[in-house]
């Protein structure tokens, strides 16, 4: 137990993010707007592609809040929910008052499964109430299957909520995960692939979405010399200290997809004989920045040997998102389920997945099973 600790996912400077930060200093600027903000969300922009607006907020769960929000979601209304997924995708709805609908995953992906997803919606319709949005996870980095989502969603037309907090630096049929959605959030919070301490950010189409993510982010302030409001406000917006961060990790991004990617197939290659252990492999046309190893084995008891042996060898693992539909304070509500999650929680385990780790450390975690 003398060893060195070994973290499931740790923070993982790339080296300018401090010049960023003093230049904050230097020129004072030392609030939620600046020359760092304004640089980093050109930076994502310029990365994601396409025809993306960025707006930098102060955390993923403020963007999810934020874009419900923006697509009109108020109390009493139902908000569909990937029920795979971390608490942080669905707290929103409840913010808002709103009822969230649970949908299992399907087992390719692990994410938002297609035909329970449209059984849902015929059913919540037959039932009197069209749902008001669709939160959609790519759990672990990997993407959801978008074009059957995308479909469904245009049928009934009801819009799409990405929470791509995970899976920035992911893409699907060579589209960047944070653009697929009506709505996209990304996360920077200390665990996730590249990070600000804490952080997050919505992505949108077109220019006037992004301002009004602004405003609504910056108490909704009306036009005015004095303050005037004729909207509830947040104070949701990201710090160019912060920001400072975001600029100087984005500048390494690719080199850490790269290297959590490295993880998984070491991972992957050294379990290959191992009957007992599986991993999830990408679909054609699917790219995982694999923010997460995650592994399948036999049962819930050898799940629970490896964790515990791990343990003791002072390497942190963790079991796979606990499904919301089986939470506490989640359970009551709707839910439409085929097994797949639950057999999933009862079975996975996240090893450690840092761009910062080691062979030597990899090589340890391998030793303690
Ligand atoms: C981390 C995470 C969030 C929340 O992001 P924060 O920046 O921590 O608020 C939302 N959804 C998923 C799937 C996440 O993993």
């Amino acid at each position: 137990m003398n060893s060195k600790k070994i973290w499931l996912s740790s923070p993982h400077m790339g080296g300018n993010e401090l010049k960023y930060i003093h230049e904050a200093f230097a020129e004072n600027w030392v609030a939620p707007l600046g020359p760092n903000v304004e640089g980093f969300e050109k930076d994502l922009a310029d990365y994601l592609g396409g025809n993306s607006y960025v707006a930098a907020l102060s955390a993923g769960t403020a963007a999810i809040h934020l874009g419900l929000i923006m697509l009109g979601v108020e109390a009493g209304d139902e908000v569909i929910c990937q029920s795979m997924t971390f608490s942080a995708s669905a707290n929103p709805i409840m913010y808002q008052g709103a009822t969230p609908v649970f949908i299992d995953s399907e087992a390719e992906t692990w994410n938002m499964c297609p035909e329970q997803l449209e059984r849902a919606i015929k059913d919540r319709i037959a039932n009197g109430k069209k749902p008001k949005a669709i939160i959609a996870v790519h759990l672990y980095g990997m993407p959801y299957k978008h074009d059957e989502i995308k479909s469904i969603a245009e049928k009934y037309q009801i819009p799409v909520l990405e929470d791509a907090a995970e899976a920035l630096g992911s893409k699907y049929k060579g589209q960047n995960c944070g653009t697929l959605g009506d709505i996209s959030v990304l996360s920077f919070n200390g665990n996730k692939i590249i990070t600000t301490s804490g952080g997050g950010a919505m992505v949108v189409k077109d220019k006037a979405l992004k301002d009004r993510a602004i405003f609504l982010s910056t108490q909704a302030r009306d036009n005015a010399p004095h303050y005037q409001h004729s909207h509830v406000g947040f104070n949701y917006r990201m710090s160019n200290i912060v920001a400072g961060i975001g600029r100087g990790q984005m500048e390494v991004l690719d080199e850490r997809v790269k290297a959590r990617r490295a993880n998984f197939e070491y991972y992957q290659n050294k379990f290959e004989k191992d009957n007992g252990i599986t991993f999830v492999n990408e679909p054609q046309g699917f790219f995982s920045n694999r923010w997460l190893s995650c592994i399948l084995t036999e049962s819930f008891e050898r799940r629970e040997q490896i964790r515990l042996n791990l343990q003791n060898y002072n390497i942190e693992t963790r079991p796979l998102w606990k499904p919301m539909h089986m939470q506490p304070i989640f359970e009551k509500y709707p839910q439409y389920m085929n097994g797949t999650s639950e057999k999933l929680f009862e079975v996975g385990l996240c090893l450690p997945s840092g761009s910062d780790l080691t062979k030597e450390d990899l090589d340890r975690v391998i030793e303690g099973f």
